[in-house]
């Protein structure tokens, strides 16, 4: 995959799936704006990839304002846009308290939606647009929040798809499963045991599963698709709660 030429943004890049997208991205030839809450992190400075840095909370319009006359004055225009930041709450449907579902509402799909009204006006023809879902944007998962703002996430995808696409902006979003990462690190044991029994591949995911397939959508490789939702999940989401009944059958 060539990326050479291709000015792209990562959301919550500084870690996680996030940071090995941006990496990746760059490896390919991109010119990639790396985005986060914080401070530069170290790792930029220590890689060789050609990465920029600005931070911006995908939740604050203005944050999203300054990154695009930043792209305006600098590359004049951009081709790609990962809005993969995303925030977890595993608060149950009676426990969640009204500040903690719009903070995850805020995050994960007013930041998305924030991304694109910013960004898409400065992409070209030819520009693409990935959004971060989940298995939790399939499936009845029990974490209200992060499940509501996730099946969100599935319909702006769908609906951006739908008013870039005359423009020639594709729009696609990715499912990932259990990838390793900050956000997962603190799943409970029966949590992973779970889904390491509900994973027909038989393993937990890893961030290298996932950077790949957001280069491949970043291409022209990939110019012929959109609207696409890409589960990347070792088929977790693909028997629909039927891998146990499988197992205990076939035993
Ligand atoms: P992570 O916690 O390692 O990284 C998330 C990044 O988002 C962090 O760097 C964090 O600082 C940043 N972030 C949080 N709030 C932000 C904000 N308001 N503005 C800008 N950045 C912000 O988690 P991850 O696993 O790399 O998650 C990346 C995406 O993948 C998220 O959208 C998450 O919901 C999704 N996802 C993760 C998993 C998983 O198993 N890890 C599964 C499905 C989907």
């Amino acid at each position: 995959m060539n990326l050479t030429g291709k000015v792209i943004v990562v959301t919550g890049a500084a870690n996680g799936q996030g940071a090995a997208e941006a990496v990746a991205l760059a490896k390919h030839g991109a010119a990639v704006i790396a985005t986060d809450l914080g401070d530069e992190p170290a790792w930029i400075g220590e890689t060789d990839a050609p990465l920029e840095y600005s931070r911006l909370d995908v939740a604050v319009e203005a944050d999203w304002q300054a990154l695009a006359a930043h792209i305006r004055s600098r590359h004049g225009t951009v081709h790609g846009l990962v809005n993969n930041a995303g925030i977890t709450n595993r608060a149950r449907l009676n426990d969640i308290d009204l500040a903690s579902f719009r903070h995850v509402m805020d995050v994960n799909l007013t930041g998305s939606l924030l991304g694109i009204q910013a960004i898409s006006p400065l992409m070209v023809d030819g520009g693409s647009i990935v959004l971060v879902g989940s298995v939790a944007a399939v499936t009845g998962h029990y974490p209200v929040a992060y499940t509501v703002s996730k099946w969100a996430v599935r319909g702006l995808a769908r609906v951006a798809s739908l008013e870039l696409g005359p423009l020639g902006i594709r729009v696609n979003i990715i499912h990932p499963g259990f990838i390793k990462t900050a956000m997962t690190a603190s799943a409970p044991a029966a949590y992973i045991e779970h889904t390491l029994a509900e994973t027909p591949l038989g393993r937990l995911g890893e961030v290298a599963d996932v950077a790949p397939m957001v280069s491949f959508l970043m291409s022209d490789e990939s110019a012929y698709i959109s609207g696409a939702e890409i589960p990347i999940d070792g088929g977790q989401s693909a028997h629909a709660g039927m891998k146990r009944l499988s197992d205990l059958a076939r035993e």
